[in-house]
């Protein structure tokens, strides 16, 4: 009887993961890539639906990942790390999930075999995000969507 092997996201931790396995936990919403507002009376982050300028709008991808961190330079490198420095994602992201020993979702691509899963399962905001070359950024705040931390 052959022996049941799980995932590899189950079995490592987001430090022993390899370069492949590490890009591919990535579930390809964007949401990380929306711009935040901080409440310090409650330690809450707030997402809005404003794009940072170089999310490609249509497929919620980066339109220049190799060269983000030069045009934007707050542009934050996900490296692992305790579950503490996720908590900032939102609570579908794969590495927040990995991170708190929970489990991926059924959309994700790793589960279902469909990355398209993450937008027509409605996680992603593809077709429901506004660039911030569109927005004034005093005016985010008429653009949350849902709070994180
Ligand atoms: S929120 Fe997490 S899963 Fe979604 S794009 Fe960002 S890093 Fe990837």
């Amino acid at each position: 009887m052959a022996a049941i092997v799980e995932p590899f996201w189950k079995r490592k931790t987001l430090a022993e993961l390899n370069q492949e396995e590490w890009e591919s936990l990535c579930d390809g919403c964007g949401l990380c890539c929306l711009q935040k507002l901080e409440d310090e009376a409650d330690n809450g982050i707030y997402y809005t639906n404003v794009a940072c300028q170089l999310l490609d709008l249509d497929t919620a991808r980066c339109s220049n990942y190799p060269e983000r961190q030069t045009i934007v330079p707050d542009c934050i490198q996900l490296t692992p790390g305790h579950a503490d420095a996720y908590r900032w994602l939102p609570t579908t992201c794969a590495y927040r999930l990995v991170s708190e020993g929970k489990d991926l979702l059924y959309w994700h691509h790793l589960v279902c075999g469909n990355a398209d899963a993450v937008h027509t399962e409605k996680i992603s905001r593809l077709g429901r995000m506004v660039s911030e070359l569109e927005v004034a950024p005093e005016d985010w705040e008429e653009h949350l969507i849902f709070r994180t931390g």
